[in-house]
């Protein structure tokens, strides 16, 4: 049972009654992204504080009935979400600001908040009868989707930018998909996905076309407010490349105001890469968005044609939020940083929002009384070429005790 009423173009406006196959609006075709609605005064029956506190799945499924699939095929699938969400007391003081919040969405289990969206991709798939589901990625959404649609049985094609980092890519190898490296950037290989699909008639896991994974996406931010017991910050900071995440945060949010369970949505921050930024550029101008270049070390933001425009647009707007860039060097700083401080291992892009909070707070846009969430979305191990940007030499020493008191006491840096 789910409690979808209908979906809503978000271009034009019109209604659209829920129809399993409907992915884009008919008159707007691919820009016509759907947005999902739901019937909140019935959600409300089931859906409540102690319904969350009787649920015992500490999964992403104790929210099924806030999301747009049945329920028959969840059981088989990886265990996606209820990632840690921890009080952060090391940074909040070195950046100046009132409390902050880490969400290590790098604990699901492909390493990123792409699960999220990739879960519900398959169980559509499954519901739809398909076989095969295919994308495009920059790099996690395919190497989250290679690994859920093993877990379930599903045949997976996948196109990724030849810029795509070795880690992912040996990931979704080893997941056993049909991978494609296309010859050129991100936006080439969208395209091709995109005639394929079409070609093909596969699912299609394309998070911006198919309003079905916000709805995955969306959980990240129920399950903050939940863990921080409905009593969120003012900011939550997450990187953006499509504007999907950003768009689903804001979605999570929506939810739970509609539903008189929080009586504020937080400002959101998106979080964008000097080298490209054209969600930045467009809201800070005030101008229609602008296609980018796609120069960053932040693979999986770096998305010169957002796909998702006017959902992560919205999100900034409708939450009172902002916009803002980091540059490469300050990314990888905040690798260090958030690793040496706390813990957190962290690939580039999901660094970003970490930097993405040090300038905001530099630029007094989050002021020091305020508190903030950052979203972890993708882990360092996923991409140690860049990491290792961040690394310090570690000292050869002979394996003899006096060498090494005689090294270690030198603080170890005599290193040959
Ligand atoms: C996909 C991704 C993002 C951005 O999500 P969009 O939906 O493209 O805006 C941020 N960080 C990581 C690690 C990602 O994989
Ligand atoms: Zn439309």
């Amino acid at each position: 049972m789910n409690f979808v009423k209908q979906y809503r173009c978000t271009l034009c406006d019109a209604i659209y009654k829920f129809e399993p196959t409907t992915l884009t609006c008919l008159s707007c075709g691919e820009k016509g992204i759907l947005d999902i609605e739901y019937d909140y005064e019935m959600m409300k029956k089931v859906v409540n504080k102690s319904y969350f506190e009787k649920c015992e799945d500490y999964s992403i499924w104790r929210y099924k009935p806030m999301m747009s699939i049945h329920h028959g095929f969840i059981n088989d699938t990886l265990h996606v979400g209820w990632t840690p969400l921890y009080h952060s007391l090391n940074l909040s003081e070195t950046v100046n600001i009132k409390s902050l919040y880490i969400k290590d969405d790098s604990a699901n289990p492909t390493a990123s908040l792409k699960d999220r969206a990739s879960v519900v991709a398959v169980v559509k798939a499954l519901e739809h009868k398909q076989t095969i589901i295919a994308c495009s990625s920059t790099g996690n959404a395919a190497s989250s989707l290679a690994g859920h649609a093993a877990k379930v049985g599903l045949k997976s094609v996948i196109f990724v930018p030849s810029r795509a980092p070795i880690g992912k890519l040996t990931q979704l190898s080893l997941f056993g998909a049909d991978v494609y490296k296309v010859d050129g950037d991100y936006k080439l290989a969208y395209a091709l996905s995109k005639d394929a699909i079409k070609h093909f008639g596969w699912y299609n896991r394309n998070a911006a076309v198919n309003p079905h994974l916000v709805e995955g996406k969306k959980t990240v931010a129920l399950e903050i407010a939940e863990q921080l017991e409905f009593n969120l910050t003012d900011w939550v900071v997450v990187s953006v490349g499509d504007g999907c995440t950003i768009a689903g945060v804001y979605k999570g949010f929506y939810d739970l105001y509609k539903l008189d369970m929080i009586n504020k949505i937080p400002k959101l921050l998106g979080v964008q890469s000097e080298g490209c930024a054209p969600f930045y550029h467009a809201f800070k101008n005030d101008e229609p968005m602008k296609e980018s270049e796609e120069n960053t070390i932040a693979d999986s933001i770096a998305v010169g044609i957002p796909r998702n425009p006017i959902k992560g647009m919205n999100a900034v707007v409708k939450s009172n939020g902002a916009f803002i860039t980091v540059s490469d060097a300050e990314i990888i700083e905040s690798m260090k940083v958030l690793a040496s401080f706390e813990g957190i291992f962290s690939e580039p892009a999901a660094a970003a929002s970490f930097a993405g909070l040090k300038n905001a707070i530099n630029q007094n846009i989050i002021k020091s009384y305020e508190t903030a969430t950052i979203i972890i979305t993708g882990s360092g191990l996923k991409d140690i070429q860049n990491a290792q940007k961040a690394m310090t030499s570690i000292p050869i020493i002979k394996a003899n005790l006096t060498t090494f008191i005689e090294t270690y006491s030198l603080g170890g840096k005599k290193d040959d």
